[in-house]
């Protein structure tokens, strides 16, 4: 199965390639749209080749998500392409720059974003694509270049996207490498980026061991960390829209997204009534016997190290699967439209505890609202990243802001909504958390510089 796969992904590789050869052949013949650049006599011209040109934006997301699928087997190929279709729109680029001036009697005194030069910037394997592009986006609108060691068994297709995005700034720029990649990215090529004294800034988009491997490099770095993200419903909370929410969320490219629904804390008065409406907007429920059996499979526990504590993360082959594949493991025989099975579990439950990234969903009761924020904030284990509510109560929703304290707070929504899909504000899939930039924009990558004329330049 795995050789398939890889010839797949050799093929795909070898049919862009190609593509993009036979596109520099054009531009270099002199073909029709590449000598035009956008002006046109006749407006239904102009309209025409707008429309083809948008229609290849699209066609990219369609090829390199699914490229992306095909290489990493983990997620859902039209959510992979659902991602890249959203950051042309929702990335912000040179117009989320801001400047300062004060100008006095002393003269006038100018803020400016100035770029850091060249920034290391490491991506996942869950979203490689994505994320690499937000952050080229963001990273060249503030000035910099940007050099990417990506996530190995991402690499791939995040190099067909590098070599694209170069070629299309050089057809406007005539600069060539302004994003660089290596072929085949290890953890010794991650250390010569780091530790390269012509790398000016890092931005880490991953778990736990690459956010600490970043900061202990001696170099600033803008890092994106784990996530478990809780979801409270609490009495007052619309149960049918609260559960339609958690499902889009939780399901979303197979729950691989750190803003995703991990856990649900439900209050115990409504928790029959809310799994209920999970059932009926199409969650699959498990029964105990079957969540022990899944835990078994979806877990793999390393032993302690000198006396330490034993250990459990995800297993990989259930990693960003289908609800099926999980359901299948465990004697249940589910169609693919299934999007996620949910359960009730303890707070202690690994599926709770831990980051699952699989379209398995936990539900705990609790006697009230206030239980339900204490145990949302216990599990979200101070990752600060992300936290959602789903209630009527105006005291419930301030009181769980106020003390989760997390990155990103989502009130009767699904998690994407945080990252403006679907809901208010911008997007990029690096949302900086242990280091507080939040987020990610231009302003981000930019290095705050003061320049002063003193008693000259003021107007009056
Ligand atoms: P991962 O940590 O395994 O890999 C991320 C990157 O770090 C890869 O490029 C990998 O090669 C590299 N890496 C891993 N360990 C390293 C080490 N010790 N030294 C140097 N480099 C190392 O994560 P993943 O499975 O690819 O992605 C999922 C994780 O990333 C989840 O924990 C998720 O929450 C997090 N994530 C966070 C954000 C965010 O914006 N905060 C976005 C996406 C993913």
């Amino acid at each position: 199965m795995a050789t398939i796969d890889e010839n797949l992904v050799s093929k795909v590789v070898s049919e862009v390639l190609i593509r993009l050869q036979s596109q520099n052949g054009a531009a270099r013949t002199g073909g029709f749209s590449h000598t035009q650049y956008g002006v046109y006599e006749k407006m239904e011209d102009a309209v025409e080749a707008a429309h083809r040109s948008f229609a290849k934006l699209s066609e990219k997301a369609e090829e390199w998500g699914k490229i992306e699928f095909a290489e990493t087997k983990i997620g859902r190929e039209d959510h992979k392409i659902g991602k890249l279709k959203i950051c042309g729109d929702l990335v912000p680029g040179v117009e989320y720059l801001e400047r300062t001036a004060f100008s006095g009697d002393n003269g006038l005194t100018i803020i400016d974003a100035a770029p850091w030069g060249v920034i290391g910037a490491i991506t996942p394997s869950t979203h490689s694509v994505p994320t690499l592009t937000g952050n080229a986006i963001n990273m060249i609108a503030a000035g910099n270049a940007v050099v990417y060691n990506t996530h190995p068994s991402a690499a791939k297709c995040a190099a067909i996207a590098i070599r694209a995005y170069n070629e299309a700034i050089f057809k406007v720029t005539g600069i060539s490498d302004l994003l660089t990649t290596v072929i085949k990215p290890t953890l010794e090529t991650f250390d010569l980026m780091v530790k390269h004294p012509k790398v000016a800034l890092l931005c880490v988009t991953g778990g736990p061991a690459v956010v600490k491997a970043a900061m202990a490099s001696g170099k600033r770095a803008v890092c994106a960390g784990p996530g478990n993200p809780p979801v409270v419903v609490d009495e007052t909370a619309d149960l049918d829209r609260a559960a339609r929410c958690i499902i889009e969320g939780a399901s979303f490219d197979n729950n691989l997204l750190c803003i995703g629904e991990k856990q649900v804390f439900v209050v115990a008065s409504v928790a029959d009534k809310f799994m209920e409406s999970m059932r009926k907007a199409g969650a699959v429920q498990l029964n105990p016997a079957q969540i022990e059996a899944l835990t078994k499979v979806a877990f793999t526990v390393t032993p302690g190290q000198g006396g330490g504590c034993a250990h459990a993360h995800a297993a990989k082959e259930f990693i960003g699967k289908n609800a099926n594949v999980l359901a299948k493991a465990v004697g249940l025989d589910l169609p693919d439209s299934v999007m996620l099975l949910f359960g009730e579990t303890t707070e202690e439950h690994l599926f709770v505890q831990e980051e699952q990234m699989m379209p398995f969903l936990p539900i705990v009761r609790v006697p009230d609202a206030d239980a339900a924020i204490a145990a949302a904030i216990r599990t979200e284990h101070g990752y600060r990243h992300t936290g959602i509510m789903h209630s009527q109560n105006i005291r419930n929703l301030t009181k769980m802001a106020q003390e989760i304290d997390t990155t990103l707070f989502i009130k009767n929504g699904p998690s994407m909504t945080g990252l403006g899909l679907g809901g208010e504000g911008f997007l990029s899939f690096s949302i900086a958390t242990p280091t507080g930039e939040g987020v990610t924009t231009p302003m981000t990558f930019t290095r705050s510089r003061r320049c002063v004329m003193v008693e000259s330049l003021n107007m009056f």
